[in-house]
């Protein structure tokens, strides 16, 4: 088996980060998903509180500069990945060949530390929208990262009636990081014993654009189509009972966002909560 055929993961008993970078925070555990895709877990700063579905910036150290030998903190935005009521703190990552940032982050391994600004931030949050009937979570690429963490919230259960995750990949490898999530969200054992039944709300909807799956097509075509609406048995989108959640490319949310408006939805924020919310997965 190769290291494309099954994620490697290491791990290690939590440890306490030692101080050598500005709030470092120690890697507890690395899963290579494919060679564009990795997922890792530190240890979470005693003081930090956020609401599941917010990001936080996180980084390295960059390279001396060259005049003056100081290094400066390489920061970029992150949804933390992990929920609210976990101990440790997991984050989803792309890896960029020439990213600043991801060229090295890719390489880490536990024991190592990275840096963690603990000042989380975000609209993929509860509060942004009004109360709701149906919840749908749109997702593209690493855009499923907040969502991983408002799966395993068990708000987002007590909340809904519904729960649709939708993400959509060009490959099937890139769906495993969420397909081997939502397995372990039902089959969890402390969720299962927080929500019993009500962890059946969420119903998962992978899609691939490129490699032939079960599935194929983008989800703005699938939903203009009514096709996914037919696959789930589900009524068409109603803004009296729907809510969305929605994290992707910039065109991706752009497309979105026309059918949710369409639909008669509207953009909420943490200051004036409405039927759906947006946030970019990256920058460019
Ligand atoms: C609110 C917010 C939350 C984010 N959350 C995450 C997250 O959870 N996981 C994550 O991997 N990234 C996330 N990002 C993107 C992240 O901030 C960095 O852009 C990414 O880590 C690459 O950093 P870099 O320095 O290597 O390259 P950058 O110079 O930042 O990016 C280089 C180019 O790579 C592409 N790119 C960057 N990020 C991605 C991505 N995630 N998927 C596909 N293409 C990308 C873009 O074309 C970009 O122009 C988020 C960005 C924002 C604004």
């Amino acid at each position: 088996m190769n290291e494309m055929t099954a994620p490697v993961t290491q791990a290690a008993k939590t440890q306490a980060p030692s101080k050598t970078l500005p709030d470092a925070q120690t890697v507890t555990s690395v899963t290579h998903w494919t060679d564009r895709l990795f997922s890792f877990r530190v240890t979470r700063p005693a003081s930090l509180r956020f609401r599941s579905g917010e990001f936080v910036m996180i980084g390295l150290m960059g390279d001396p500069d060259p005049a003056t030998g100081r290094q400066k903190p390489l920061l970029r935005a992150y949804s933390i990945a992990s929920p609210a009521w976990d101990d440790e703190l997991e984050f989803y990552s792309i890896k960029v060949q020439d990213g600043p940032l991801t060229s090295k982050l890719q390489h880490i391994q536990q024991g190592d530390q990275i840096i963690l600004r603990p000042k989380p931030v975000g609209t993929l949050v509860h509060d942004a929208l009004l109360p709701g009937n149906r919840l749908w979570l749109f997702s593209t690429g690493t855009g499923i990262a907040p969502f991983a963490s408002l799966i395993r919230e068990p708000q987002t259960y007590e909340d809904y009636d519904q729960i649709i995750l939708t993400h959509t990949c060009r490959d099937v490898k890139e769906l495993d990081y969420g397909r081997e999530l939502v397995e372990k969200v039902r089959g969890d054992d402390l969720l299962r014993e927080l929500m019993g039944d009500a962890l059946d709300k969420l119903v998962y909807y992978p899609t691939t654009t490129r490699e032939p799956s079960a599935k194929m097509g983008r989800i703005t075509d699938l939903l203009r189509s009514g096709e996914i609406f037919a696959d789930l048995d589900a009524p068409p989108l109603d803004p009296k009972l729907d809510r969305a959640m929605v994290c992707g490319s910039i065109g991706l949310n752009t497309d979105i966002k026309e059918i949710l408006e369409a639909a008669g939805l509207r953009e909420g924020a943490n200051s004036a909560p409405a039927e759906y919310v947006v946030e970019k997965a990256f920058v460019g």
